[in-house]
């Protein structure tokens, strides 16, 4: 049965059993204490928590999920992969145990066939009611295995729900191993599906054990998982994962590049390395398609991990040509139909993963000489490890990373010495933080200080969304790092207000600015507002009059205008985004900005440049937009409700329980917390001066907005008048009077180039005419101030041309602007004899201060001692006689 089918089977199947039919979650979770989706249970974790109400008690879906804990497990065992499939039922206060149960069996052996004599079953330790249910099917009591915690007990979070599981568990027969049971041999008894009950509330206590259970959850829910890849294994009767129809074609791919066949599961480095090229070459097109980019930390970091595997395992199947393109290609092309984001984001992989490869390919050529030596070394000395001090030096000084260097040390039966590893990685880091303290000192004792006021006042109350101003007290000054009792004019202070106007800077908005009085007429003007340590704002500027206290109440007053041209380029970037993934697409995501008066820069994802014609469609659209007078409305909520009404939210950026969200119109919705205009028709207008490429598919946008906007337009106007001007036409006859006069100005030109050309042939007419014979050939030597520079080798071709070209001479000199030039220009002859036109300038060329250029018959000379030239060109003439008398 195709994968295809076994979906298909699935969803019919559930479907008559009333569940509705929920599309994966991205890879990417919008819970942000999940690195990647890994179950297909992710995205309704607030159904379960009861945080959100489903549309349908009953759901399926087959979710994407990526495991990298499972990496080191690819190609050794046949069952584990880095991203799969999973195909789940779910009941969210609907069904339990017993429909769970029953539907699972009846699935596997009537919907998939699986001869029921081959399935076990696990239940957990003291779960006797689905004992009780799987006996009462008619499975024997001796194929239900009870299993630990471990195994067999789930919990999602603390507190959250919790339960006992039951998974079905399949016999691949002898081959695989001893007989016993899932207990005893998991990969002959390879499990394929867990499901889950969810029934009570966990409080804290370990992870894995002691589960202080606080109750029964309010309602039961059932969660289950089946491996997709693994049932597709066992229908299409093969070993791995890697060879049923969703890997096939990647592994013919990997065998094709190879240029050998997969030896089967056999064990050996050879079988490990086919399985992981194959298997990764899916986690990575999965990921980039999600929007995962290659980085250092996070996920970046993990698809950066496998695509580096892939290259080093490609390389020890002996391939030396790129191969992550290839393998990628083959999984688009395999799985596009059934994953589409496969398809559209195609380019994009193949771009990502091409630079990757290319850079990836530079450290490792390095790495690889100096690890292979050290191994070497080791093996030399009779050691069974590679030094710590070696792993470090290669990740320090060579980037190359340290999973590497102990996956290659471990093939060639070495252990890396780890502990000393992470002793020098510390140590460094260490070091770092040491000489960062030295050269930051004054910002560590000012952190110091903001620390301090933010355990004594607690955070700064931001009251600045709907006021420029606000009544307030001082908490607190910090002049040099050190907390102080009052500032005096001319001091450059820090003032930390119980409560503020002014927007510290963050999410890319700058902050604000402003000026603080106090009542006895002292003043603040703060030139910059950024956030001193979480929730702490402080103002930075200086005391221009009187004196400022703690204690005092003041009147905090931002600057209304700058205030306003920054929430102009605030919701512009709004705008910008949501017009951006309308035309370009969904991956067209922000992947940061800056949000300053009048004007915005944007970095999203992309892989090639915008054309003018795009950015001018873009801008069209944002301007349109704009025109209509979308509301700005802004409105509370929590993270799950406002992700379920379709709110952007930003990767990495962390947002607490209750979230603030910005709509504007009916086409842009986006977690955010900056400061915005109240209509976008207040943004005015916008103009997109640049787009460029910041790095490996990232492109950034930078746009004036506002009054900014208005004034580039107003110098663009000016110039042109002054461009009109110029032409003595008006703006409407501009382009067609320029057109006409660059038109008859290259004419004009054109004229003058043959009147030129037909001048020069009358030099080297004259030139010819003055040819003298010379040993067995004959010889020009002039110099001729008359002729540029760069006509000089025309005219010289020219005469060497009218004289019958085989056994002349030419050598001419001219000198213009302080520059002198030599040219040679010579017959066959002499060059079948063994002459170099260059020889006869060589000696020339360093009279006048320059070097000799050319080869074969033809070459020239600079230099800017004219006052040489003519030596230069007796030099030359010497040079020439020479060789012709030798003819
Ligand atoms: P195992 O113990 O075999 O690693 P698991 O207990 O981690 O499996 P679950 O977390 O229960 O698996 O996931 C549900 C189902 O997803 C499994 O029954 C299996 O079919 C599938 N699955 C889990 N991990 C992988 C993987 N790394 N590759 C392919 N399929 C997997
Ligand atoms: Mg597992």
């Amino acid at each position: 049965m195709l994968s295809r089918e076994i979906r298909d089977t699935f969803f019919a199947f559930f479907g008559e059993r009333g569940h509705i039919r929920v599309p994966s979650s991205p890879l990417i979770p919008s819970d942000p204490t999940l690195l990647l989706a890994n179950a297909g249970m992710n995205q309704f974790k607030p159904y379960f928590l009861g945080e959100a109400v489903p549309d349908s008690p009953r759901a399926m879906t087959v979710q994407k999920c990526a495991r990298t804990s499972d990496i080191d497990n690819v190609g050794r065992t046949t069952r584990h992969a880095t991203f799969f499939e999973m195909l789940g039922n779910f009941s969210f206060g609907d069904y339990f145990k017993a429909e769970a149960i029953a539907w699972a069996w009846e699935l596997f052996t009537e919907g998939y066939g699986l001869d029921p004599e081959r399935l076990w079953i696990t239940v957990y330790l003291d779960d006797d009611e689905s004992a009780r249910i799987w006996r009462s099917i008619g499975v024997p009591a001796e194929r239900i295995h009870r299993l630990g915690v471990e195994d067999n007990y789930w919990s999602m979070g603390v507190p959250g729900p919790c339960g006992p599981s039951s998974e079905l568990c399949y016999d691949r027969g002898p081959a695989f191993g001893a007989e016993g049971g899932p207990a005893v041999n998991d990969e002959r008894y390879v499990e394929l599906w867990n499901l889950v009950f969810m029934e009570k509330l966990r409080g804290e206590g370990p992870a894995k054990k002691d589960y202080a259970v606080l109750g029964d959850l309010q309602k039961k829910n059932i969660d289950t998982g089946l491996g997709l890849d693994r049932l597709a294994a066992i229908l299409q009767g093969v070993d791995t994962v890697c060879q049923t129809d969703l890997l096939a074609p990647t592994l013919e791919a990997t065998q094709e590049l190879a240029g050998r066949r997969f030896p089967g599961h056999d064990g050996s480095p050879e079988s490990v390395s086919f399985q992981v090229v194959t298997e990764h070459a899916r986690s990575i097109a999965f990921l980039i398609a999600d929007g995962v980019l290659p980085s250092n930390e996070g996920r970046g970091y993990i698809l950066r991990r496998l695509m580096r595997r892939v290259v080093r395992h490609a390389r020890l199947l002996g391939i030396d040509r790129p191969v992550l393109a290839e393998v990628t290609a083959s999984v688009v092309g395999n799985l596009g139909e059934d994953w589409p984001e496969l398809t559209t984001q195609s380019s994009l992989i193949e771009q990502v993963v091409s630079a990757e490869e290319e850079t990836f390919n530079r450290t490792l050529r390095q790495g690889t000489r100096l690890l292979e030596a050290a191994i070497e070394r080791a093996r030399d000395t009779g050691s069974s490890s590679l030094s710590g001090d070696t792993a470090f030096e290669l990740h320090d000084t060579y980037g190359f990373p340290v999973d590497l260097t102990t996956e290659a040390a471990g093939a060639a039966g070495l252990e890396v010495d780890q502990e000393r590893f992470t002793a020098l990685l510390e140590e460094q880091q260490r070091r770092a933080k040491q000489s960062g303290k030295e050269r930051t000192g004054a910002a560590l004792a000012r952190l110091e200080a903001y620390r301090h006021v933010a355990a004594r006042f607690g955070s700064s109350e931001f009251v600045g969304y709907d006021t420029t101003t606000a009544e307030s007290t001082i908490a607190a000054l910090i002049v040099g790092g050190d907390l102080v009792e009052h500032a005096d004019e001319g001091q450059e202070v820090e003032v930390v207000l119980h409560q503020t106007p002014f927007y510290a800077e963050s999410g890319g908005q700058v902050g604000d600015a402003g000026v603080i009085r106090s009542r006895d007429g002292a003043l603040v003007e703060v030139r910059d507002t950024r956030a001193g340590v979480v929730g702490l704002t402080v103002h930075k500027g200086r005391v221009t009059s009187g004196t400022v206290r703690i204690g005092e109440e003041v009147r905090a007053e931002v600057d209304p205008d700058r205030r306003t041209a920054v929430a102009r380029s605030h919701s512009a970037t709004h705008v910008l985004h949501a017009m951006l993934r309308r035309t370009l697409g969904d991956h067209a995501r922000q992947q940061g900005s800056l949000v300053a008066p009048g004007r915005l820069r944007f970095d999203f994802a992309h892989f090639s440049a915008l054309d003018q014609d795009r950015i001018d469609d873009i801008s069209t659209l944002i301007n349109e937009a704009i025109l209509d007078e979308p509301e700005v409305r802004v409105w509370h909520t929590s993270r799950a409700e406002a992700e379920a009404a379709g709110a952007m939210a930003l990767f990495g950026e962390k947002y607490g329980d209750v979230v603030r969200v910005v709509d504007i119109g009916d086409f842009s919705r986006e977690l955010c917390g900056g400061t915005h205009v109240d209509n976008a028709a207040a943004i005015g207008p916008v103009h997109i001066l640049s787009e460029s490429s910041i790095g490996s598919s990232l492109r950034r946008i930078e746009a004036l907005t506002g009054r900014d906007a208005l004034r580039h337009f107003d110098r663009e106007r000016m110039l042109l008048n002054e461009l009109t001007g110029l032409l003595g036409v008006g703006r409407d006859a501009a382009v067609d009077t320029l057109t006409k006069r660059l038109s008859s100005l290259a004419d004009a030109e054109k004229k003058f180039a043959e009147m030129r050309r037909r001048e020069l042939e009358g030099i080297a007419e004259r030139l010819a005419g003055r040819a003298r014979a010379s040993g067995g050939g004959w010889l020009v030597v002039s110099r001729v101030d008359e002729v540029e520079r760069d006509e000089l080798r025309t005219v010289a071709a020219s005469v060497l041309q009218r004289r019958g070209a085989s056994e002349g001479v030419v050598v001419l000199a001219t000198e213009a602007e302080g520059k002198a030039a030599l040219t040679v220009a010579m017959g066959n002859r002499l060059a079948e004899n063994g002459t170099n036109a260059r020889d006869l300038l060589t000696r020339a060329a360093a009279m006048i201060g320059g070097g000799a250029g050319g080869r074969g018959t033809t070459a020239s000379a600079g230099g800017r001692q004219v006052e040489h030239l003519d030596e230069a060109l007796r030099a030359a003439r010497e040079e020439a006689e020479a060789r012709l008398g030798s003819l």
